[in-house]
């Protein structure tokens, strides 16, 4: 109904509705550039951190989430073991398994499919990247490829940034 109703108004104007929508999406993307200078100019933001997973251990990750149909309690089976390859290093996140008193009543939330993972994925990686492409474009950005779970990540995250973990410096050397 409401595609009709846009199509008619933009046909008496004589402007085909590719070239309105192509327009609407740039008038879109400077609102969210505005609003992000707005925003740096705010808080003054020194270093934006993207983290990034891999999709197939994201996939796997959503598609392993599970819920306790009694108690609530959030856990997930998915256990991403993927080994290096071409100079690429593997990755390891544990998963993160219920107690026994919840293991026989685990469901899974009925939106998490590979189909509707992929399309949030697909939508989050759309929005994202004018956000990382306006702080790239001011050397603001540190893209960080996450090695695996918090355990692993936390020391590699803290090296990158020159930040030293006092109480963790075996992990963080090695
Ligand atoms: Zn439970």
């Amino acid at each position: 109904m409401h595609e009709f109703c846009i199509q008619a108004h933009f046909s008496q104007l004589g402007l085909p509705i590719r070239d309105y929508v192509t327009d609407l999406k740039s008038v879109l993307d400077q609102i969210l550039i505005g609003l992000q200078e707005i925003l740096e100019g705010v808080t003054d933001i020194d270093l934006v951190v993207n983290l990034k997973l891999r999709e197939e251990a994201l996939l796997a990750k959503c598609l392993g989430r599970r819920i306790c149909s009694e108690c609530g309690g959030n856990y997930n089976v998915a256990c991403i073991d993927i080994k290096g390859e071409d100079g690429k290093p593997g990755m390891y996140m544990a998963p993160l398994l219920p107690p026994p008193h919840c293991a026989s009543k685990l469901i899974t939330r009925s939106d998490d499919t590979e189909e509707v993972v992929k399309e949030r994925l697909r939508i989050y990686n759309d929005k994202s990247q004018p956000v990382e492409g306006f702080y790239r474009s001011r050397g603001k950005l540190l893209e960080f490829d996450l090695p695996g779970g918090i355990p692993e990540s936390w020391p590699k995250l803290l090296q990158a940034l020159n930040l030293e973990d006092h109480e963790d410096k075996q992990s963080a050397a090695a």
